[in-house]
């Protein structure tokens, strides 16, 4: 019987199988040579990303993270390919 309590290996130390949630800071840029300003952003996330001059998108850089799916959209939608997301340090 000493072999089989010395084969049970201590729970404790295995993997969770609990989902892991790690949080990762991002921003969102708008690459100034690529936008045209037609605003298909500003529709898709009016709260992010603003033509005032109606050249080129500005955008807030890190929104709050109820607006990310807008963010989303508006990459989606910008026909240019302006908008990137990245990993904010
Ligand atoms: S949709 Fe793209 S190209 Fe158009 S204004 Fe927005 S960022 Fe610029």
């Amino acid at each position: 019987m000493a072999g089989v309590e010395n084969s049970i290996k201590p729970t404790h130390f295995l993997a969770s199988s609990e989902p892991r949630t790690m949080t990762v800071r991002r921003k969102v840029l708008v690459d100034p040579h690529m936008c045209e300003g037609h605003a298909l952003c500003v529709h898709s996330a009016p709260d992010v990303f603003d033509v005032t001059d109606g050249d080129v998108a500005t955008c807030s850089e890190r929104p709050s993270e109820k607006l990310w799916d807008q963010v989303a959209a508006a990459v989606d939608a910008c026909p240019r390919g302006a908008i990137t997301v990245v990993e904010d340090q």
